[in-house]
């Protein structure tokens, strides 16, 4: 493993060469979903902007006396000015503002009434029943800092606050390669000893969920100067150029001699598994990843190396993998050297820990072994055996970007 680099030293380098964008662009939130602000969000105003109703019931002045008579109705959307004497109360329903004199908002289910008059049958807690003004959001609070990637429920926020459009930064443009000659597009008929290129869809998904805007640049031949003039041409408009196979040492592998001809090859090969194979370089100011051929190997890579990458070039906040302790339910045993994300299934198992096993087949080429597992299992570079019930790392396969 002379001059393989750890999955963390190449992450390391890598990372050095990665200048983030910064050109910032305004969106509607209705397509801001995973962009990156490029600005702190501050609130405009209070959340809730007045005190209101947390339930359907009786707003009241809080006394001993259990009996009210009702004087007005208050629906959410309606402002009530006329004060609330201490023997009245207003029938007001949930997200209605309270009425001048009242602090307390019995719920109905508490109450009996009988034409105008209300009598409460369990006691209420002074204030017990109202959403206080600013009780959530106070004006000028930081709700997201620069660097931020938009969730769902980020949009549901800075949509109650008024906003309606956010500064975030480009997306990253990415176009994605495969090369092979013995590859058919899905779909086309297909000639004896030829197999169908399965890593573009997967890959397209993947950049997607992560923001990117994404060119499917096709299937290239295993041939030097179709691959040189389609990295060159991709590379003068977009970010990055991803692309999968021939980034080995077999006699068709010229990914790596176009890189080093046409730019930079920053580094090469990495100590995991699956996943040796795998360059990245740039030409010019785009940067370039070269996935190994075997799919399973592709996916790992990306997910490992390629993924931190992006989200570094996209100017997000760095972000780490989730990765949770759990018990091995089968031994394992295995050759050290490398750091292996093995396939595996996880489980809670009845007193709430996590268990999990390996799958059996772990082949680089065994794409069930990514279908049928749920997570990787972190088997660390001199980790040579591990007994049953030892503690592991897993990490869940999750949408999480
Ligand atoms: P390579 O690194 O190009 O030698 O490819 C290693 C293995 O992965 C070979 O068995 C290839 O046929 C296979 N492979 C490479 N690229 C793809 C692809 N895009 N889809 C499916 N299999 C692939
Ligand atoms: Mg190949």
């Amino acid at each position: 493993m002379a001059n393989w680099l750890s999955l963390e030293e190449a992450l390391e380098q890598a990372s050095s060469h990665i200048i983030p964008l910064s050109d910032i662009e305004n969106v509607k939130l209705g397509v801001a979903f995973k962009r990156v602000l490029a600005a702190d969000v501050v609130a405009p105003i209070d959340v809730p902007p007045w005190n209101n109703s947390a339930m359907d019931g009786y707003a009241i002045q809080h006394t001993a006396n259990p009996t009210r008579r009702v004087t007005q109705t208050i629906f959410a959307g309606q402002l009530s000015e006329t004060p609330i004497g201490e023997n009245d109360c207003a029938r007001i329903m949930t997200g209605a503002p309270i009425p001048p004199g009242a602090d307390t908002v019995v719920m109905q289910e508490n109450t009996e009434r009988d034409g105008d008059t209300i009598r409460f049958v369990h006691d209420t807690k002074p204030g017990a029943n109202i959403r206080p003004r600013a009780g959530d959001i106070a004006t000028g609070d930081v709700l997201f800092k620069q660097g931020h990637s938009l969730t769902a429920q980020d949009l549901m926020l800075l949509s109650s606050i008024g906003i309606s459009d956010v500064e975030v930064l480009r997306k990253p443009k990415v176009a994605i390669v495969a090369t092979g000659d013995e590859l058919t597009e899905p779909g086309k008929a297909i000639a004896p000893h030829q197999i169908f290129e399965s890593h573009r869809a997967g890959i397209t998904a993947k950049l997607h969920e992560l923001g990117c805007d994404v060119t499917d640049a096709g299937l290239l031949k295993d041939d030097k100067e179709v691959i040189s003039k389609t990295f060159e041409s991709l590379s003068k408009n977009h970010d990055l150029v991803i692309s999968s196979g021939g980034v080995s040492v077999g006699d068709a592998d010229w990914v790596k001699p176009a890189l080093s001809a046409l730019g930079t090859l920053h580094l090469w090969k990495l100590a995991i598994k699956p996943g040796k194979p795998f360059a990245f370089g740039q030409f010019g100011s785009c940067y370039f990843c070269g996935l190994p051929g075997n799919p399973v190997s592709a996916f790992v890579t990306f997910d490992q190396i390629v993924m931190p990458l992006i989200q570094a070039l996209r100017g997000g906040t760095a972000k780490q993998k989730l990765t949770l302790p759990a018990f091995l339910e089968t031994p394992v045993k295995r050759r050290s050297g490398r750091k292996e994300f093995a396939r595996g299934t996880f489980h809670t198992d009845e007193n709430g820990e996590l268990r999990v096993s390996l799958l059996k087949k772990q082949s680089s080429s065994v794409m069930t072994s990514l279908t049928n597992a749920n997570c990787y299992v972190v088997l660390e570079a001199d980790c040579e055996a591990l007994a049953q019930g030892e503690k592991v790392f897993i990490q869940p396969f999750s949408n999480e970007c």
